[in-house]
Formats: structure tokens, C-alpha cells, sequence
């Protein structure tokens, strides 16, 4: 894992600036999920969400595996975009 940003889109992290970790392409195609954003994909290690860089944006996907929704893969966002600052 290496660290990608220290920036997570979610609003459950504002002002806080978790480490971000790359989540590889097959670990979500494992658990069902499609799309060429899997390519790159990124995970906040506190709130456990699943975005992907979109140029000057990111793009919420979903959470995978946090404490609060437990573990696998949780469609929530299904894409909303989160300008970045
Ligand atoms: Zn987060």
C-alpha cells in the first residue's frame, strides 16, 4: 500500500486528513465491483471510503470495509463527484 493523498473526499473526514491508501483493482473486482475507475482507486484508512481521481475532482464510489458498515463492499455514494481543494 502506498500512501496516495492525505485528502478524503468524504465529508466524514473534513479537516481531518486520514492516510489514504491505493486499493488495488483486483481486491474490489473480487467483491463485485466494475469499472475502469478501479484502475485508480483509492481508500481512506479512517472512514474506509472508496474513491477514484477524476482530474480536479474526486469521485466517491462506496466504502469497503470500515467499522461502521463492516466489512466487504457498500454502494452509498454510486458516484457523486467532490471537488478537490
Ligand atoms: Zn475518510
Amino acid at each position: 500500500m502506498t500512501q496516495a493523498s492525505t485528502h478524503c473526499p468524504s465529508t466524514a473526514c473534513k479537516g481531518v486528513d486520514p492516510v489514504q491508501e491505493d486499493v488495488t483493482p483486483e481486491t474490489l473486482a473480487g467483491v463485485g465491483v466494475m469499472g475502469a475507475w478501479l484502475a485508480h482507486a483509492h481508500r481512506c484508512t479512517s472512514c474506509g471510503c472508496v474513491y477514484s481521481s477524476e482530474g480536479a475532482a474526486d469521485v466517491l464510489r462506496g466504502y469497503f470495509g470500515n467499522s461502521i458498515v463492516g466489512p466487504g463492499w457498500r454502494s452509498i455514494y454510486g458516484g457523486r463527484e467532490v471537488a478537490r481543494p
